[in-house]
């Protein structure tokens, strides 16, 4: 059985991929601090014999009895959100710390038990890109000192480190840049445009576009992404991937289909943009396409109504919401 170890392990994307690997055979180690990670995104594994938890900051020594196969690194906090309470700009030195102490950390794991490493890495390393869409050779427009720069440089070391231990160890290495994903077990409070646009018009509240609202983004759905995610690690490809959904959209748009969809008469009320803020963000899924036959599946549509749901149901257990009668 397949020993695989994922750091922020009970985060949304990371929690998605412990339930993957768990159906698909893998004893799963998950670490997670629960800075930003749910303890509820992991709670229904509390039985399963093929699960363990480490509850520890990736960043300290990690200590495994068992002969791991995998380490996939995960934990980082990755929303930009300066007004909610996990977001990276609020928390800059664990963001910075996150994509380097602790990636060097679960790379030295990873040689110590010649296990393969994969990286989470994220579309953020493109900056405000000056081409669309985005292809993996594009080197990005990073400012290395605006606020956002604690996660787009962290992630962009985290990448050097990565591709520095496969040239020097020759460690198996993966690395995933992960573009805008969406789903269930998103944080209500994250402040990311999803949840706060589905929460607002869920509660009859003002939906907050920032900016004009014509900046644009590409949301993939978390379980096309989990399968991109298990079909690179089983790859043979060291080179970056992207993985997103190239189904691009501008922020007043998706405000009206999350209207539509909730059945919500909210407002649309426009907010000063975030300083830095990416104008345009849509990968390109050539790579991913040809060397793992991925793409993402699930209309935005479907994903959305099913992400809707989740919050519905959050935010009536949160006492927010009636029950629908
Ligand atoms: N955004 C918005 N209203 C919100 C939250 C976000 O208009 O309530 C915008 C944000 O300025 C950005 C886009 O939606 O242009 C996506 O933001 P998010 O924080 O979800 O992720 P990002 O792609 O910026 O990492």
């Amino acid at each position: 059985m397949p020993v695989t170890l994922i750091t922020g392990g009970g985060g949304f994307i990371g929690s998605h991929l412990v339930d993957a690997l768990l159906a698909e055979g893998h004893h799963v180690i998950a670490v997670d601090n629960f800075i930003t990670g749910r303890r509820e995104n992991l709670s229904h594994l509390e039985r399963e014999p093929r699960f363990e938890l480490i509850e520890q900051d990736a960043c300290e020594p990690i200590v495994v009895t068992a002969q791991l196969d995998n380490v996939l690194h995960f934990a980082s906090p990755a929303s930009p959100s300066a007004v909610s309470p996990v977001g990276y700009l609020r928390m800059p030195i664990t963001t910075l710390k996150a994509g380097s102490h602790a990636t060097i950390n679960t790379l030295e794991l990873a040689r110590e038990h010649g296990a393969r490493f994969l990286l989470a890495s994220t579309s953020e390393i493109y900056g405000d890109p000056l081409v669309t869409p985005q292809p993996e050779d594009y080197p990005g427009n990073v400012s290395p000192t605006a606020p956002r720069s604690c996660y787009d440089e962290a992630k962009r070391f985290a990448e050097a480190a990565t591709m520095a231990y496969r040239r020097q160890y020759g460690l198996e290495t993966r690395i995933a840049r992960i573009f805008n994903t969406y789903g269930p077990r998103m944080r209500r409070d994250d402040g990311r445009v999803l949840p706060n646009f589905i929460c607002q018009a869920l509660c009859g509240k003002p939906i907050t576009i920032y900016g004009t609202g014509r900046q644009t983004r590409s949301f993939c759905y978390v379980d096309d992404l989990v399968d991109g995610l298990l079909r690179l690690l089983k790859s043979d490809y060291a080179e970056p991937v992207n993985l997103g959904d190239p189904d691009e959209i501008t922020i007043e748009q998706l405000a009206r289909e999350v209207l539509e969809l909730t059945g919500s008469n909210s407002e649309l009320v426009y907010e000063p943009a975030p300083e830095g803020d990416p104008q345009r963000r849509q990968p390109d899924i050539t790579r991913a396409r040809t060397v793992l036959g991925w793409q993402p599946r699930t209309a935005r549509r479907d994903g959305l109504l099913r992400t809707i749901e989740f919050f519905r149901s959050e935010l009536v257990l949160a006492g927010q919401l009636c029950p629908p009668s």
